[in-house]
């Protein structure tokens, strides 16, 4: 690598051997690089440093050598220059070699064991997916509790739906807990006393049992949109909590199969950031678009509920929920402010097209006649005006156990009953109070083993609530929406039932406001009401088509049987 340089005339020998002398060095340098990985990387960086001042000394030495003949100078300038160069590339060389030993290691198997890297400095507690009903709840809980949250939500604009308006007792009582009273005042709330059933126009009422205390609870009904914007608002307050408003992408953050954070794209950008949590809540709705991830269950769709805004309806009853039973499945009125009140109307199977205009005609045609006099004008109104039904399907989910490390679903995205008997959000402040109580023990939600532990515990722990509202939800639609002779005998032999009045109403009201929170008792009255539907049948018989009756009573508990017992077998599922 010297010759050059030494068999040339041009430097002093002293010069010479300075030169030679980093060459030398230079080489050593580079033989004792392999085997040393993270050695040589430091060592091909001053080897930088060294080429480059090599070069500076093989152009000094062109300089001062200038009155030498030019020949020599010049081979000495293009030896030396050679020289540098083949040194570069001999650098470059050893850089890539380093490179593909460092991307070998990540390959190997020993490091593909290693636990989870620890999480990013920028990172929190809680990543919540959705601030609706559960997620604002829940933001609130654990921000009080300490902890980071974040609150992710695509849209936070008020919403305009028409679910979550009536809010049961046993809700209210959940959101009392939660320090969240305040959010159903100031949005012009109707404060809601029970239901009036009414069966082909017969009425009977049915207002919320008293408690140990001798009061009536009582229910709210409300705007949605007003109700979730004054829960936001909550959040926003709350100590800990940052909200951000940014679309989830499904693709969660995983890493050797713990959830670990989220991929979103913040409203008005077009670019995807992460943010890294202990624990991520998908709290997204009944549209989770990440409950595909962590269960395998999925929902099935019941009916369809229909919804109209009247303007100054008379109500048959005030502050009462009003169910309406005929032929078809059943509409369910109920006041959400001083002037306006939400009628649903439940369809089964296909609904009618709205865009020829058979929607409408089916309102105006077979549901309008079966409305309560006084309610008639404004709902045909009501019918009249809208250039679009708005539409909700009504769905069937039953719960399933958080199983997913850094993972947990929640509110409708876990869960989900017919709207009929307005559960949804009872069930959702009431787990958020249980989740809380849960984690408050757990001081670090990184610790997944523990936080897996506390989710088995959930799940357990509250199905003596959301069971009985699960169930009576499922059984009471079948019964309410009864499509065949026996469910119609049922149906009949349910409003028989409720017009006993006394435990008959009491337990049966207790159960679906979400205050009474005893399976059996569910269950007791189910079989209750069989057995009285079986006796009215046989009551309002003929004693000549008593043999009929008999052989009918054994289908009519089958019935009642298929209706009930499969919704109880899925809620002991994990
Ligand atoms: C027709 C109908 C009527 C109902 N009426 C009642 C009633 O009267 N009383 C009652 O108690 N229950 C009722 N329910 C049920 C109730 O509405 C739900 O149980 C409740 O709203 C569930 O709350 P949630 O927080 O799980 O979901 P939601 O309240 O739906 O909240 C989900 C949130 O997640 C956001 N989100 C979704 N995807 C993303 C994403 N990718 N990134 C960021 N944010 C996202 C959404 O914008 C939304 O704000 C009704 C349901 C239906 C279908």
């Amino acid at each position: 690598m010297c010759c050059p340089l030494r068999l040339l005339p041009g430097p002093s020998q002293a010069e010479q051997r300075t030169l030679i002398g980093w060459q030398l060095r230079l080489s050593r340098k580079l033989e004792r690089v392999p085997g040393r990985r993270p050695q040589a990387f430091r060592w091909t960086l001053r080897l930088h440093k060294l080429v480059k001042l090599r070069r500076l000394v093989v152009w000094a030495q062109a300089f001062f050598f200038i009155s030498a003949p030019e020949l020599p100078i010049l081979v000495i300038v293009l030896g030396d220059s050679l020289l540098a160069l083949a040194l570069i590339l001999l650098y470059q060389l050893l850089l890539n070699f380093i490179n593909l030993r460092h991307f070998n290691m990540v390959g190997t198997p020993e490091l593909r064991d290693l636990p989870p890297p620890p999480l990013p400095k920028r990172s929190f507690d809680v990543a919540i997916i959705g601030a609706g009903i559960v997620g604002n709840a829940l933001a609130v809980a654990l921000g009080n509790q300490g902890r980071s949250v974040l609150l992710l939500e695509r849209d936070l604009s008020e919403p305009n739906r028409i679910v979550g308006e009536l809010l049961q007792p046993g809700g209210v009582r959940a959101l009392a807990q939660l320090g969240l009273q305040d959010c159903m005042d100031e949005i012009d709330s109707v404060p809601n006393y029970g239901y009036q059933v009414r069966y082909h126009n017969k009425p009977v009422q049915i207002p919320y049992a008293r408690e140990e205390n001798g009061k009536r609870p009582e229910g709210r009904c409300f705007h949605h949109g007003r109700f979730i914007q004054r829960l936001r608002a909550a959040a926003k307050a709350a100590p800990n909590v940052t909200i951000v408003e940014a679309t989830v992408s499904k693709d969660l953050i995983r890493n050797a199969g713990h959830v670990v954070g989220v991929r979103c794209t913040p409203r008005g950008t077009k670019d995807e950031i992460c943010y890294f949590a202990s624990l991520t809540v998908a709290a997204d709705g009944c549209k989770s678009n990440l409950r595909a991830d962590a269960i395998s269950r999925t929902p099935e769709v019941k009916s369809h509920f229909f919804g109209l805004e009247l303007i100054d309806a008379k109500m048959p009853l005030k502050n009462h929920g009003i169910v309406i039973l005929c032929n078809r499945a059943p509409v369910l009125v109920y006041q959400i402010g001083t002037h306006e009140t939400r009628a649903l109307v439940d369809i089964r199977g296909k609904p009618p097209s709205q865009a020829d205009g058979s929607l409408k005609a089916y309102m105006l045609g077979a549901v309008l006649p079966t409305m309560p006099e006084e309610l008639q004008p404004s709902f045909r109104k009501a019918i009249e005006d809208s250039k679009s039904i708005r539409s909700m399907p009504n769905q069937w989910l039953p719960p399933t156990a958080n199983r997913t490390p850094g993972l947990m679903l929640l509110g409708d995205a876990m869960n989900m009953r017919h709207p009929l008997t307005g559960g949804g959000m009872t069930v959702a402040f009431n787990d958020v109070v249980l989740l809380r109580d849960l984690l408050e023990g757990v001081s670090d939600l990184s610790d997944t083993d523990l936080v897996l532990e506390k989710m088995e515990e959930f799940h357990w722990r509250r199905r003596n609530l959301t069971s009985v509202i699960n169930i009576l939800a499922q059984a009471l639609y079948a019964l309410f929406a009864a499509d065949d002779p026996n469910l119609k005998v049922l149906q009949r032999g349910c409003f028989n039932y409720f017009q006993r009045g006394g435990i008959c109403i009491d337990h049966p009201v207790g159960l679906l406001s979400g205050v009474l929170r005893k399976p059996l008792v569910l269950y007791t009255h189910f079989f209750a009401v069989a057995f009285y539907s079986i006796w009215i049948m046989f009551k309002t018989s003929s004693p000549l088509l008593w043999p009929m009756c008999i052989f009918r009573s054994f289908a009519v508990f089958y019935t009642a049987c298929v209706v009930i017992l499969p919704y109880i077998a899925t809620e002991q599922q994990s």
